[in-house]
């Protein structure tokens, strides 16, 4: 009979394998530290909105990181990617999304809340480019499109 993996909780002490992304996730999360320490402080050059901007990214890269560790390169253990996923310092809404079609670069979760005050209908960067331009919009526009929300310059699946 299959041994059932026991089931990881968050207070756990970090499973093996740790060691080996402990850098670089060190590394952004201090980065993230500082990006949240530096948005309650005013800075002539970026809006308040801007400094948010970086948050998302910063969270976005967390995840991503840990996503492709275990999904794509393969060099972590299932129990230490259900650690991770299970740390608040890893977006698990963002990382369940990945897995669907379609979604596999989605920026942030924000970005397709229709309900979100913000916008009525998906964010401008979840929309292929190429449907952008069967819209007519300019190719100008298209460049420098960039989202409100996270700052996002497009991450459907197509582009
Ligand atoms: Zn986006
Ligand atoms: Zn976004």
């Amino acid at each position: 009979m299959a041994k059932l993996a026991k089931k990881i909780k968050k207070s756990d002490p970090a499973p093996d394998g740790y060691s080996k992304i402990e850098p670089t996730l060190k590394k952004l999360q201090a980065r993230m530290k500082e990006a949240q320490t530096s948005s309650g402080v005013s800075d002539k050059t970026k809006s308040k909105t801007q400094s948010l901007w970086i948050i998302y990214q910063l969270n976005h890269q967390i995840s991503r990181y840990v996503y492709d560790m275990y999904y794509k390169k393969k060099l972590i253990s299932r129990e230490l990617y259900d650690w991770l996923l299970l740390q608040s310092y890893v977006n698990s809404e963002l990382i369940a999304k990945w897995k669907k079609q379609g979604y596999e670069k989605l920026c942030c979760v924000h970005c397709i809340l229709v309900s979100d005050k913000n916008h009525k209908n998906p964010c401008i960067c979840r929309v292929p480019k190429a449907k952008l331009l069967e819209n007519n919009e300019s190719e100008d526009k298209i460049k420098n499109l960039q989202c409100v929300t996270c700052g996002c310059r497009g991450c459907a699946s197509t582009d």
